[in-house]
Order: C-alpha cells, then structure tokens, then sequence
C-alpha cells in the first residue's frame, strides 16, 4: 500500500465528510484525526471499506434535538436548545455525557460522540457512544434556576433515554448536583430508580470514585507512558489546565505520586504557582471552586503567585503537561513552546485539547503523547463500573473501583502500544487508540449486518 493511496483516501473522505455537514469544524478535526490514522488499517483491510463501516460510523444513528424552556428567579422565560447525540451502539447501550456550556451545537457534540464511541470501545466495556447537552451555561445561575432547567430538560430527553438504552453522564458544566436533579425528574417522570445516568451522589446509587475517574485515570495512563522511559511521575513539574473535575483529581493524583503541579487554569485565566500546588492548596480549590463557585485569580492574591490573565499556562517550564479544561486549547504554538521548554509527555484529560498543528508538532517531535480518547477513557470506564454496581444492586468499596480504574487505564495503555508502534519503536498513541477502538466496533457492526 503506498502513501499516495492512502493520501487519496482521507482526502476524499474528508471531501464526503465536510460535503455532508458543512460548518461543522470540530466534528472535521475529530474524524481527519482518526481517518489519518487508519488510512494505512482500512486499505490493508478492505473488508471494513466494502462494508463502507468508516460512512456508516460517522452517521449518527439517531440525533434529537429539542427545546428546553425554563423560568428564571425574576420570573422571565429562557428558552435553550436540548440534544442527544446517539452515535453507535454497536456494542452497548448509547453512553457519554451531558455539556451545558453557550458554545455547545450539533457539530461540537457530534465530534464528542465520535470520539466517545472509539474510546468506550478502548474501555472493554460493552458500552455504545453517545453525547447530549444544551447551550445553558450555568455559570451565574442560582441552585433554584439550575433546578428548573434540569426539570425541563430532563422531561424530554427521559423519553429517549433508560438503563439498557442511553445511560448520559457528567461533562463540562455538568457535575453532582446537576446529575442529581436530572435524575430526580428521570425518576419523578418514569416512576423508577434505574441506573439511568451515571455520576449519581453515593447515597444514591453512585460510584466511589467517579467523580475521582477521569483525572486518576488520566495520570495512571501518563504513569504508564512514563513507565516506558523507565521514568515516573517523583519530582516531575506538571502543568495542568482547568480547574474543574478532571483537573482537580488530576493534580491530587499527581502530587500524591510525588510531582509538583505548578498551574491550573479557567476560562479567565491561569495561576503560575513556581513552589506547587500542595494538598492544603488544592483542597482550597475544590472549595473554591465547587462550593463558592469562584475564579482562579483568588488562587493567585490568596497565595501571592502570578496570575496570567486571559491566558492559558503553556508557556510554563514544565515536564509534563495535562490539558484538562476543554476542546483546542494547545494550539500549534503552544505546542512549539511546551517542547522546546522541555515538556516531553503531553497526556489529555480532556476531549480534544490538542489542535490539528499541535498534535503534529508532538508526534514529529516524538515526545509521548497520549490523546484523549485513551488518556480521559478512566471516567467513562468507572462510569460503566457504575451501571455494573447498579444493575448488581451492590456497591464495591472504593479500594475495587480504583483497582479496577488502574488495570483499565494499564490495558488501554498496552493496547495503545500494541496497534501503535511504528517500525522506529516510537509509540504513535493516536495510531493505537484509534485502530485498537475501531476493531471491536467494526467487527460488532458488520456481525450486526446492515443496521
Ligand atoms: P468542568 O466543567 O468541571 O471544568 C471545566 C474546566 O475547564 C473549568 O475550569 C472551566 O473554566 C474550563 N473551561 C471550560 N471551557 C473553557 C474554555 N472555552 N476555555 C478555557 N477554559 C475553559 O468540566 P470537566 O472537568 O468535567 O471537563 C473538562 C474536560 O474533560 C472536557 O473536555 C470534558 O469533555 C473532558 N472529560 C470530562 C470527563 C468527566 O468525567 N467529567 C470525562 C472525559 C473527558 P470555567 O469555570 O471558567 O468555565
């Protein structure tokens, strides 16, 4: 097979994708990324392109979209947009969280639910892909406002929605409370307690270590990418973006394995903290955070450190970076500067962080670089263990969960490098999740016939 070929193939591929839906940048990203990868896999294999499987994964099978109008405390009418985007569920029930940010819109949840499919496959859980939200941001919004929306919105998706159906989660403005009172409609409206969504408080269902999932996770995979230099995470400076879930528990694990995380971030901006952010630090930020619902900048004058105002903490000095804030926040230049300050192992908490320019620039510098859809894959994972626990009607001690989350994170992690090694023995980790997450898929679907 010849790279010409396979040159021809993403482009034209590419071609049909954007032809189909136009205006849609971040879903292009997200499948040119995967496309790129299997170009070489598909043409070896040209099963899966008779059975046209890559057309068939980029169609959602279903896409609701809806409206949610709520009352705010002045008593205004507010009126947002609901959806769910059921990607695939050629090997399990639709599963992917729920984003109420502004910036949400079919394009930017079609590249989450794409990418959720590759990655629930990585899990070895017999989870299908899926992603939803609403352009609601809760930012500013009182408990009682969040409340109503959730009502409204979970009193349409209920209808689409159930245990062996589409289980939806947490993501970006979705955390505990949000899932709560979106469970407690689901279970208002349907007149049972379902393991319906995942991320559900612990006296109610819930899993010890969801919240925790995604940032441990993300660290024991950067762990076992480490691992493969013979290096671990003892006296590394770490730079992490964000401030929510996924960077919170992100940075409590790596200052328990002994690295120094010198910034976190919001949308606002980032603190430089040069001595670290210990535990006591930390826990100054989840309440910030998540109870006083606050800015980073007050990290910053409480502990007199450098604020960088409406920037992103790139441009620190730093072994190892943890984006785990949101979609293209490391552009081509950011990448330039982390490697060429030393960065050598960029490992993705959140979905997509990396842009097109920077993803190259790791991979051509042959650093360690873990994309999300491996890396992140541990939130998911415990989630699964949640619908497990439910479906049981028991609860593993938090000691299990973790176990679990750590030998799921260490699997993905060698399956990454068993698809992934190029003939120079560096691991392509975008190479390996994407091969090894399509397979299962792939072959579920052809078994499946024509569905
Ligand atoms: P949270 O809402 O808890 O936190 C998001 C953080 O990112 C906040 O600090 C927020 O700042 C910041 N942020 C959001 N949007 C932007 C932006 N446009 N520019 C700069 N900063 C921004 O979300 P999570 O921690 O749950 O999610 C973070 C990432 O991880 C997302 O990409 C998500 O898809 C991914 N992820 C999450 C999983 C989970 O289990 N929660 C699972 C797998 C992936 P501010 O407060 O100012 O908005």
């Amino acid at each position: 097979m010849n790279t010409r070929s396979s040159k021809t193939f993403i482009t034209d591929f590419m071609n049909y994708v954007k032809s189909k839906d136009p205006g849609q940048p971040e879903f292009h990203q997200a499948v040119e990324e995967v496309v790129e990868t299997l170009a070489d896999f598909l043409l070896a294999n040209p099963r899966y392109l008779h059975a046209r499987i890559l057309e068939r994964m980029v169609e959602p099978e279903r896409i609701i979209q809806f409206r949610v109008p709520w009352a705010d405390d002045r008593g205004n009418i507010q009126i947002n947009r609901g959806y769910r985007i059921e990607m695939n569920s050629a090997i399990g029930p639709y599963k992917g969280g729920l984003r109420f940010h502004p910036t949400v819109n079919q394009g930017i949840l079609k590249f989450l639910a794409f990418e959720q499919v590759l990655k629930n496959s990585l899990t070895s859980l017999p989870m299908g892909g899926g992603k939803g939200g609403s352009d609601f941001d809760p930012k500013n919004k009182s408990d009682n406002e969040v409340m109503r929306f959730c009502q409204s919105f979970m009193s349409e998706l209920s209808r689409h929605i159930g245990q062996y159906t589409d289980v939806p989660a947490g993501d970006i403005g979705v955390g505990g409370r949000e899932i709560g009172f979106l469970f407690g409609q689901y279970k208002r409206l349907r007149n049972e307690f379902t393991g319906v969504l995942t991320g559900k408080g612990i006296e109610w269902g819930g899993s010890l270590i969801r919240p925790e999932a995604t940032g441990y996770g993300t660290v024991y995979f950067a762990q076992e990418m480490l691992k493969t230099r013979g290096d671990s995470f003892k006296d590394k400076v770490v730079a992490i973006s964000g401030s929510g879930n996924v960077a919170q528990f992100a940075a409590e694990k790596v200052i328990q394995l002994g690295g120094k995380v010198v910034t976190m971030s919001d949308s606002s901006g980032s603190i430089y903290d040069p001595d670290g952010i210990d535990a006591d630090k930390l826990a100054y930020i989840m309440e910030l955070k998540n109870i006083f619902r606050g800015r980073i900048r007050e990290y910053a004058e409480k502990y007199g450190v450098q604020y960088l105002d409406k920037q992103r903490p790139w441009s620190v000095k730093c072994d190892v970076a943890l984006p785990c804030a949101t979609q293209n926040e490391i552009n081509g230049d950011d990448a330039k500067a982390l490697v060429a300050n030393g960065c050598f192992v960029v490992t993705e908490g959140a979905n997509m962080p990396s842009d097109f320019d920077a993803v190259h620039h790791f991979l051509e510098s042959k650093i360690l670089y873990g994309p999300g859809k491996a890396a992140n894959a541990g939130g998911v994972a415990v989630s699964g263990l949640e619908m497990t626990q439910n479906s049981m009607r028991l609860a593993w001690s938090r000691e299990e969960v973790d176990t679990k989350l750590h030998s799921i994170m260490v699997n993905i992690h060698k399956m990454c490098v068993d698809y992934g090694k190029d003939t120079d023995g560096y691991t392509n980790y975008v190479k390996g999740a994407n091969i090894a997450g399509f397979v299962k898929v792939a072959n579920s679907m052809m078994a499946q016939g024509l569905v």
